[in-house]
């Protein structure tokens, strides 16, 4: 069973426990891979892939709520990320020894974020001592940011906060705070970071970026193709690591060229590092420029399936993890949408999958091509482990399953007495 959670208004504590709602869902209805995570809620495939939270933009101010990508990932991950003492707290949900946080005498003036993600959660102007030798506020710098779940594990009913982009625990909410809310928000130092007023521009988030570009821009007309040759058109795919699915269509007959880049997020955003720390709208894809008298965009979508796995939400693979290797479809004009949605109706009503299809059917509004490093990864590293063990099966599997859309013929074929 798992346990979705809501965010906590700041109330009396009396009403606490009434805003903390308990759902239970039946844990086959998504599918998803069992993982070990502490935080189990997280994992949870039917969680909104997206949060609504309030961050700061590049001049320092609050903003949003804006809408950015809940961040998900495997323990390891999170280890490599984070101090032991980090781990200890966000992660599995530790509590550090009162007396001791490097925050709780903190009198400076400025913002605490999440250790994890960044997200920020309380401003120095609530915080409070509350003699209790942790540190203290009155409530978040924003609502939307903290999250709470009812916490059993001593014996005490209590309300155990996290942050509401990564799940991250902090710590405890108790109703014996200063008036006039009377709430007192405990954490620990560990599962913070401290930015001082002057520093704000500091923790600008790509979500204020994101939020920025949607006001700006206008979505791309229908239509609109992508390259500028009359004879081609292009497809743009995101199935996972794009190294991958760039070595996968390149193999394929009537494809002219496979780039590899960023959609569904921002240009500001548009870049290996950004897209990588999970936060920003974008997926890895592919943008396959192709023939379509030789290969047809149908045929591209029976590739793009039978190279990744469209029923994982947000990943790809246990090492794959993050909205950025969603499943998606970033089609340009009505027929490549229509096709789209007609091949997913199609592997739906086969039941080719035993659990349901996630790919997202999204309208393109730009592809941002990714760094040079980037292009051509797989040819020009044929022996990294990654390429091997993930990107090289996954090219084999498409060559077996459609021999009569490869340009070069299957090897079996050349071989001759
Ligand atoms: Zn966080």
């Amino acid at each position: 069973m798992r346990t979705s959670l809501v965010t906590l208004g700041v109330v009396g504590f009396g009403a606490l426990f009434s805003l903390a709602v308990w759902a239970d869902k039946p844990e086959s209805s998504r599918g998803t891979r069992s993982r070990s995570k502490p935080n189990a809620a997280a994992a949870d495939a039917g969680a909104a892939d997206v949060v609504r939270v309030k961050v700061f933009n590049r001049q320092g101010k609050l903003v949003g709520p804006v809408e950015s990508p809940r961040l998900e990932l495997t323990l390891s991950e999170w280890r490599r990320r984070l101090t032991a003492e980090q781990f200890a707290v966000l992660r599995s949900s530790g509590t550090e020894p009162a007396f001791c946080g490097n925050l709780l005498d903190n009198k400076k003036s400025g913002v605490y974020a999440c250790a994890g993600c960044g997200l920020p959660l309380f401003a120095s102007s609530s915080k409070f001592d509350s003699g209790t030798g942790w540190p203290s506020f009155m409530q978040p710098v924003a609502k939307e940011n903290v999250g709470s779940v009812p916490d059993f594990s001593d014996g005490t009913p209590r309300l155990a906060i996290h942050c509401a982009r990564c799940e991250g625990h902090l710590g405890h909410v108790f109703g014996d705070g200063p008036a006039p809310a009377g709430t007192r928000y405990c954490l620990n130092s560990a599962a913070l970071t401290f930015t001082e007023q002057s520093n704000l521009t500091e923790l600008a988030d790509p979500a204020a970026d994101d939020a920025m570009a949607d006001a700006r821009e206008v979505p791309a007309a229908g239509a609109a193709p992508v390259n500028d040759k009359v004879s081609t058109q292009s497809a743009i795919f995101a199935g996972g690591c794009f190294w991958c699915m760039e070595l996968t269509f390149e193999q394929l007959k009537g494809v002219v060229e496979v780039e590899n880049g960023y959609c569904g997020g921002s240009k500001n955003t548009a870049n290996y590092e950004q897209v990588h720390e999970g936060m920003t709208r974008h997926a890895e894809s592919i943008r396959v420029v192709f023939d379509p008298e030789q290969i047809s965009y149908q045929q591209l979508l029976d590739v793009f399936f039978d190279a990744h796995d469209p029923t994982q939400r947000n990943r790809q693979g246990a090492e794959d993890v993050g909205r950025h290797y969603r499943s998606a479809i970033f089609y340009q004009g009505d027929e490549q949408r229509a096709a789209a949605e007609a091949k997913i109706r199609q592997l739906r009503e086969q039941k080719v999958y035993r659990r349901s299809i996630v790919t997202q059917v999204e309208p393109l509004s730009a592809f941002y091509p990714a760094e040079v490093e980037h292009q051509d990864f797989a040819r020009k590293h044929p022996l990294d482990p990654y390429i091997e063990e993930h990107a090289v099966p996954r090219a084999e599997r498409v060559r077996t399953k459609h021999p009569g859309l490869l340009a070069e013929p299957a090897e079996s074929d050349s071989a001759s007495p």
